[in-house]
This record gives structure tokens, sequence and C-alpha cells, in this order.
């Protein structure tokens, strides 16, 4: 147990970076230490190495290193020529990036209900919500769980459309044996600290397998500069840096390692999890799912996390309030009602403890106080 005294409630908190860090601690030093002797922080031999040490990962042709997840999917969109007056279609269930990055490109996210199953996309749905402005899909593979890729690509090369895959929430997930992130034209990854892939501070990434695309996003990355004070397009500063790079390469090296870690501790709470108030998350047949949220469903969910709050579990909520009914959307004239799957998840989906390092006392502990929950 995590508490230290009588009065630390804290016993299993949601999430720790600690173990992984004092595990990495002499590594992690020693790239700061390496980074520093070289003098060079920004597009340099680190982010090289890791762009191309994570495409390899993943299986895909080409990584470009940015700035964070939400530049991953804005550079993304533009580069397969997203722009005012477009629509892109996305899960009405996913965190706020993925829809904030079609906005800033100028275009209109459009919201299609979730899978109950598998809190992804529902890709028989799509089809309703295509219209002539309609230029791709971001289908988001949330909570470490693919999306049916099968289906989408199919609705995509029916209907004309790019797949920008999200996959801020899915470091390592397979669909059928392959990377989620090389199914569409680009796949978006954020290394934000408490992702599967964290960094120490904001980090992001995009892979693809054309080389247009990798050079566009490139260019759009770096002021859209193609060579030095020449700048082709109206770009950004989104920049993998030099520090991030070289920690992000060490961590990855344990990826598979810390996935496997919380594919073992969700498969005990699959099985020692009983509790008639309780809805656990199931896992497709085609999905290798890195549990990057473990969440569980209760009807009474708000009584449900106090009382584990009570007990000294820590716990989330992802997320409280779903796209269409965000404030920053009102203009988008959506109601309550609207995407029925989505909104009832946002009112009983709880997010378990659930991190690399957890100790089996942990573990158990938590199965056993949910047992209890009445
Ligand atoms: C974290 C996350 C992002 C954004 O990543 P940042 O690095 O925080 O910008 C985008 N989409 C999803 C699904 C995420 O979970």
């Amino acid at each position: 147990m995590r508490g230290n005294g009588m009065n630390d409630l804290i016993k299993v908190p949601f999430s720790s970076f600690l173990p992984i860090e004092n595990e990495l601690k002499g590594e992690l030093d020693s790239c700061f230490k390496r980074v520093l002797e070289r003098s060079w922080y920004i597009k340099g031999e680190e982010g090289r190495n890791f762009e191309e040490q994570f495409a390899k990962y993943c299986g895909a042709k080409y990584c470009v290193g940015v700035g964070n997840g939400l530049d991953a999917i804005m550079l993304a969109l533009r580069a397969v020529g997203v722009g005012n007056g477009d629509e892109v279609i996305i899960p009405a269930h996913t965190f706020i990036a993925t829809a904030l990055a079609i906005t800033y490109c100028g275009a209109t996210p459009v919201m299609v209900d979730i899978d109950e199953k598998t809190f992804c996309i529902n890709p028989n749905k799509i089809i309703e919500k295509i219209t002539k402005r309609t230029k791709a899909i971001i289908v988001v593979h949330l909570y470490g769980h693919s999306c049916n890729m099968d289906a989408i690509m199919q609705v995509a090369k029916e209907n004309d459309l790019e797949i920008i895959e999200d996959c801020a929430q899915a470091h390592g997930c397979m669909y059928k044996g392959r990377h989620v992130g090389t199914f569409g034209k680009v796949g978006c990854f954020s290394f934000y600290p408490g992702k599967n892939l964290g960094a120490l501070g904001d980090a992001g990434a995009v892979i693809t397998n054309d080389k247009k695309t990798m050079e566009t996003i490139r260019a759009l990355g770096n002021y859209g500069s193609d060579k030095k004070y020449h700048h082709l397009y109206k770009g950004v500063n989104s920049r993998l840096d030099e520090l991030q790079a070289a920690f992000l390469g060490v961590k990855l090296s344990c990826l598979d390692k810390m996935n496997n870690e919380r594919i073992t501790i969700a498969s005990k709470y699959l099985t020692k999890i009983k509790n008639n108030n309780i809805e656990l998350p199931k896992e497709d047949n085609n999905v290798k799912h890195v549990w990057h949220i473990f969440a569980i469903k209760c009807e009474e969910r708000d009584r449900l996390q106090e009382y584990l709050e009570n007990r000294g579990v820590g716990t989330n909520i992802h997320y409280p309030i779903p796209i269409h009914l965000q404030p920053c959307y009102k203009d988008l004239g959506y109601l309550k009602g609207d995407y029925p799957i989505a909104e009832k998840v946002c009112d009983t989906e709880l997010s378990l403890p659930m991190f690399y390092g957890m100790t089996n006392e942990e573990i158990e502990y938590v199965i056993d106080v949910i047992n209890d929950f009445r």
C-alpha cells in the first residue's frame, strides 16, 4: 500500500509514474546529461532516432515528432487537405482534443454515436452523417481498444473519405495483429505523461506510410518551412524536442513490458470483480487491448466513486460530458438525447486504478472493496 501514515487515506492511487521512473532513473538521467553535453535541443539526433524507433515499433514507414497529441491530429487533418467549410466525422465520446483539432482547421466536427460494447465509434452509424462536405473520419481507439477497422475502412473506401486515427490512448494496441495508426492515412499519438507511452512533459507524433504526407506534416509543424527561411505553408511551431525524444526512446523500450502489466491487471479485474451493480468492459476478439483505461459502468456511478474514495481508492471519469454537450460547442446546436449511448456512458463510466508497478496487494484491495459495494 502506498499510504504512509494513519491519516493518509490514499491507499491505491488512480495512477502513478513513480514505479517506472524509479526503475529508469539512471537511464533518464543519462539522457539529460547526453543532451546537455551535446547542447542541441530542437530537431537533432535524438528526435531522428526516436522517430525511426517509433515508426519501426508500429510497423509504419515514417514518423514525425510533434509538440503534442492535439497538434498531431490538427497537422494530420491539414496534411490531408481539411480546411474551411469541411466536415469531419468523429465519435461523440472522446477527449475534447479530437474535436478541437478539427475546429482549428476551420472545419466542423460531426458526431456519430459509439458502440456500447467497445466504447468506440459505431461504423454502422457513420453513413447517415456523411454529406457533400464530409472530408474525413477521425476514429479514436478509446481506452486502448481498437475500433472495428475492417468496417471503417470499408465505409471510407465506399465514400472516398480519408481516415485519420487518434491513437493517443492506444500505443501498442493492435487490430488483427497490426498496429493501430497504420490503417488510415495518418496515425496520431500523444505522449502526454499519463498515456501508455508518456514523456516527461508534452510531446506527440504522427505515423504514416505516405512520403508526401510525412513531408507535409514535417513542414507544417516547422513554420511551414520545407527549407530554411522558405515557407511553403502557413505552418505552426509544433516540434518534438530533443530532451523529450531521448526520454521517450528509453520509455519505448519498456512499452511492451508496461502494456503487458496493464493486461495482467485487467485480467485480474475481469476475473475477480463480481458485483451485480457493476458492468465490466469487454474486449473484441480481433483486438489486442492495451488498457489505457479500465472503464466499468455502474448506474450509481457517483455513489460508487465516493464509496471508493472513502476507502482510499482513486478513480476518474472518462469523460463526464460528451463532446456535443460541451459548452464550447453550443454553437453546433446539439441537444441532450442526440447521442444516447455516449450520454449514457458519460453518466455511468468509472475508471479504476491502472498503472505499471501496481502491486498485487493494491490490485486485490481494489477488487475486495468493489466486491463489497452494495
Ligand atoms: C490525450 C488525448 C489527446 C490529446 O493529446 P495531448 O498530447 O494532450 O494534446 C487526443 N485524443 C485523445 C483521445 C487523447 O486521449
